[in-house]
């Protein structure tokens, strides 16, 4: 029987659906795993042609879409973190939230996600890639700020030589004040052109073993913190202006 007005049509597929729920999320759920370029297509175009009803949608489902989100992000989590051996690499550590997924050199890839959420996406699509390990948060911060973890030594022993070769190369001292004790000192882009080489993950401990392998270039010196920051900041050393 055909339907009266607007209303009761509206009526009758509501009640269509909640009648059917299950069976059509099911439909649904199925086509997108097949097909989900034209999932998502559709999905976009639809948000285009009902932009209000997207808006209050999403307002009112706030909490669901947050919490469905979340569970979203840790069960892909969990499966990258189980596929690439479940504990730390380092120290063996196995409670899971304390857990992370480190790319083995330290370099980032161009264009790929650092961490989070769309870092396990993309380790996904591209089918577990080699390269990527498990480590807990203590092991694998330690390692990128410090270039070793204490569980091991003698990469250590091997660090601190690394940056005394190069620190001596370069003067053993900071090139615009003097200063000579070597936890002040760091290693400076004499033209400030360090960004490119920090976008790819070449600072620190990893720009001591870039210059060392790349035959201790022209391009660098040593400065200390203060005159670093300084000039870092305003193009020239706070001591230019204080030595007049
Ligand atoms: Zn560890
Ligand atoms: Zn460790
Ligand atoms: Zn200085
Ligand atoms: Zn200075």
């Amino acid at each position: 029987m055909p339907h009266k007005d607007k209303e009761e049509r509206k009526e009758y597929s509501r009640n269509y659906f909640l009648k059917h729920k299950e069976q059509i999320n099911e439909y649904n759920r199925k086509r997108r795993e097949e097909n989900p370029d034209k999932f998502k297509e559709y999905g976009k175009k639809q948000r285009e042609l009902h932009p209000d009803a997207f808006k209050q949608y999403r307002e009112k489902n706030k909490e669901k879409i947050q919490a469905s989100q979340k569970n979203y992000r840790e069960k892909n989590r969990d499966l990258v973190i189980s596929k690439y051996g479940k504990i730390c690499g380092c120290c063996g550590e196995h409670i899971k939230e304390f857990l992370a997924i480190d790319h083995i050199d330290g370099v980032k890839i161009e264009g790929w996600p650092t961490h989070g959420g769309s870092l396990y996406r993309k380790l996904i699509k591209e089918n577990y890639p080699e390269g990527f390990r498990v480590l807990c948060h203590n092991c694998n911060l330690s390692l990128g700020i410090y270039g070793y973890c204490p569980h091991k030594t003698e990469i250590r022993n091997e660090i601190d030589k690394k940056r005394t070769i190069v620190l001596k190369y370069y003067g053993n001292k900071c090139e615009c004040c003097g200063e000579s004790n070597i936890e002040f000192l760091a290693v400076d882009h004499k033209k400030g052109d360090g960004a490119d080489e920090k976008r790819r993950g070449i600072e620190g401990h990893r720009l001591i073993g870039h210059i060392i392998k790349n035959n201790f270039p022209n391009k660098y010196r040593i400065l200390c913190h203060n005159c670093n920051t300084s000039c870092g900041v305003n193009g020239v050393c706070a001591h230019e202006k204080w030595r007049v």
